[in-house]
C-alpha cells in the first residue's frame, strides 16, 4: 500500500458487505486505494448457497461465487486473503493482521471499513465438538461437511433449530439419502412466520419423511459407537451426523477490542450512515445493528440482501457521499421441498409490543384462476393497523411455483412506502390466469383484511 496517498481504504471482510463497499469506492473514488483483507480465502462466495452445494443441487461449490477474485481485482481492489485482522489501533489508524503462516504485519488507512460478519451460536449443548457435530457458516464448514458425507455416507442426521439454516439442511440431508431428525426447542418450526404458517413447513417436512420434534431442548450429545442426541425430556436420538442450526450472532470481538461502542442484539453500534462512534471507521452486514423502517429504531437482523445494501451506504459514504441506509422489513424467502415460506414485516405480537393495535387475517386462496391447470393454495397472512389502516405485515407459504417470494416483495414494496392496505387494492398489478387473477392474492388479502377490520366495526 502506498503510504502517500490519502485515500487508503481499508476493509475488513470479504464477503457481501466489504465487497459492495470497495466496489461503490471504487465507482466513485478513483484515486482510492482500496484494500480488501479476509481471514478465509474465499472472497464474495455466495454463502446462502452452501445448503444447495450439500445437496448436490449446485455440483462445484466454484460456482457460488458471486464474483471471483481475478473479477474483484480488475477492478483495482487488492485482496489480501488468509490473514486475519487481529487488532485495530483507531488513534494510529492502523490494522494488524496475522497472515495463515503466523506472520503479523501492520497496515495503515485512512478510512476503515468492518465488516468482519457474523458466527454460528453455539449453544449450551454439551458435546458440542465431538466428530460428526458440525455448524454451517463458512466455506469450510460446508467442506468439513462434505467431506465427513463423503468419506462417511452417513444414514442419519440430526438437525438442531427449525430456523432457516436448519430446514434448507433438512431439505438438502434429506436430499442425499439421509434420514433427517430435526429439533425445534420452540413449539413450532420457523418462528418468523405465526404458528398457522409453521405448521404448513411442518407438513412438507413431515411429507418427505423428515421427523420434527418441537418444543424440545437438545441438552448433550455423547458419542459412542455412534452419536446420541439428548434432549431435556431424557428421549435420545441416534445419529450419524448432527448440523446444529441455532443462528448467529455478531462477529464483535475486534470492534470491541477497539473501543468500539455496541448497541442493538450486541452488534456494533453504527448510525444510518454506517459510521461507528470512531472517527473514520464505518461497519456494515452483519456484525452490525440494523436500522428497522417500520420500528425506527435499530435491531439485530442479519441478512445478505441487508448486508449488500449497507455495504455499498458505507462505500459511498467513504467516498466522501452523503447517503442513509434506509431501513430493513425482515423481508426473507426459503424453500422447503416444494412449499416456500416468506415475510416481511411485523407480526402481531411485533407490532404490538411496538404500540401498533393489529390485526391480523388469513386468507387461503388459489395463486391463479383456479380452471387453469396447476391451481395450488397460498396461505397468507396480513398485518395492519386497526385504526390507521396502514399495513404493518405479511407472511406468505405456497407451492414454490406460486411465486410466493415474489408476491411478499409487494407487500416489502408497499411497507417501504408506508402504504395504507386499501392502497394495495389500487396497484396496477398484471394478470393472466396462468399466474394470478384479476385481483391478485395479495389484492385478495387486502380485501379479506377490510372485510374484517369492517364486520369488528
Ligand atoms: C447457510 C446460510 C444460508 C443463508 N441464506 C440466506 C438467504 O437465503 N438470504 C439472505 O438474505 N441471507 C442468507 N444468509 C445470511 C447471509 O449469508 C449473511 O447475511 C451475509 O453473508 C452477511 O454478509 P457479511 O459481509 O456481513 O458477512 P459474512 O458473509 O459473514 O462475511 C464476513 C467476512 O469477514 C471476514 N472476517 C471475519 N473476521 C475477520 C477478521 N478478524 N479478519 C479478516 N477477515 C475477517 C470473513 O473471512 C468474511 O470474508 C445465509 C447464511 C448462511 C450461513
Amino acid at each position: 500500500m502506498n503510504p502517500s496517498l490519502t485515500h487508503r481504504m481499508l476493509i475488513i471482510g470479504a464477503s457481501d458487505a466489504g465487497i459492495s463497499a470497495a466496489l461503490r469506492i471504487r465507482e466513485l473514488d478513483p484515486r482510492a486505494e482500496v484494500t480488501v483483507v479476509a481471514k478465509d480465502a474465499y472472497p464474495n462466495f455466495s454463502i446462502c448457497g452452501l445448503p444447495f452445494y450439500l445437496s448436490g443441487e449446485v455440483a462445484d461449490w466454484r460456482e457460488l461465487v458471486h464474483r471471483t477474485a481475478e473479477e474483484i481485482t480488475e477492478k483495482g481492489i487488492h485482496l489480501l486473503l488468509a490473514h486475519e485482522a487481529i487488532s485495530i489501533d483507531p488513534e494510529a489508524k492502523q490494522v494488524s493482521m496475522r497472515a495463515a503462516g503466523g506472520d503479523v504485519r501492520r497496515i495503515g488507512y485512512d478510512k476503515l471499513l468492518i465488516a468482519t460478519g457474523a458466527e454460528s451460536i453455539k449453544p449450551p449443548v454439551e458435546g458440542l465438538d465431538s466428530p460428526g457435530v458440525f455448524f454451517l457458516r463458512w466455506m469450510a464448514d460446508s467442506f468439513a461437511i462434505k467431506r465427513f458425507m463423503d468419506k462417511n455416507q452417513p444414514k442419519r442426521a440430526v438437525v438442531i433449530g427449525g430456523g432457516y439454516i436448519g430446514l434448507e439442511m433438512a431439505d438438502a440431508l434429506t436430499r442425499k439419502g439421509i434420514a433427517v431428525t430435526l429439533v425445534e426447542f420452540a413449539p413450532e418450526v420457523l418462528t418468523t412466520l405465526d404458528p398457522e404458517l409453521g405448521a404448513l413447513i411442518r407438513a412438507e417436512l413431515e411429507s418427505v419423511g423428515v421427523r420434527v420434534i418441537t418444543g424440545k431442548a437438545v441438552q448433550r450429545i455423547s458419542r459412542d459407537n455412534e452419536l446420541q442426541v439428548h434432549n431435556n425430556t431424557g428421549e435420545t436420538e441416534a445419529a450419524d451426523m448432527v448440523l446444529v442450526a441455532a443462528g448467529a450472532r455478531p462477529a464483535t470481538d475486534l470492534a470491541r477490542s477497539a473501543g468500539i461502542g455496541i448497541g442493538a442484539g450486541n452488534a456494533i453500534s453504527v448510525d444510518r450512515t454506517m459510521a461507528t462512534q470512531k472517527p473514520g471507521i464505518w461497519s456494515a452486514g452483519d456484525c452490525v445493528q440494523t436500522w428497522h423502517r417500520l420500528l425506527e429504531r435499530h435491531v439485530y437482523l442479519p441478512l445478505g440482501t441487508t448486508a449488500h445494501k449497507q455495504g455499498r451506504v458505507a462505500g459511498e459514504n467513504m467516498a466522501g457521499g452523503k447517503c442513509e441506509f434506509q431501513g430493513s422489513l425482515g423481508t426473507q424467502a426459503v424453500k422447503v421441498f416444494d412449499r416456500v415460506a416468506a415475510r416481511t414485516g411485523l407480526k402481531d405480537q411485533d407490532a404490538a409490543d411496538a404500540g401498533f393495535d393489529p390485526l391480523t387475517v388469513p386468507l387461503v386462496t388459489p395463486d391463479h384462476k383456479a380452471y387453469y391447470p396447476g391451481a395450488e393454495q397460498l396461505h397468507i397472512r396480513i398485518t395492519g393497523d386497526r385504526s390507521s389502516g396502514r399495513l404493518l405485515g405479511a407472511q406468505m407459504v405456497g407451492h414454490r411455483t406460486s411465486e410466493v417470494s415474489k408476491r411478499i416483495d409487494i407487500f416489502a414494496a408497499a411497507l417501504y412506502n408506508k402504504m395504507q392496505i386499501r392502497e394495495l387494492c389500487d396497484l396496477d398489478l398484471s394478470y393472466t390466469p396462468p399466474l394470478s387473477s384479476p385481483w391478485d392474492p395479495v389484492q385478495a388479502a387486502a380485501m379479506a383484511w377490510y372485510g374484517s377490520r369492517e364486520k369488528q366495526h
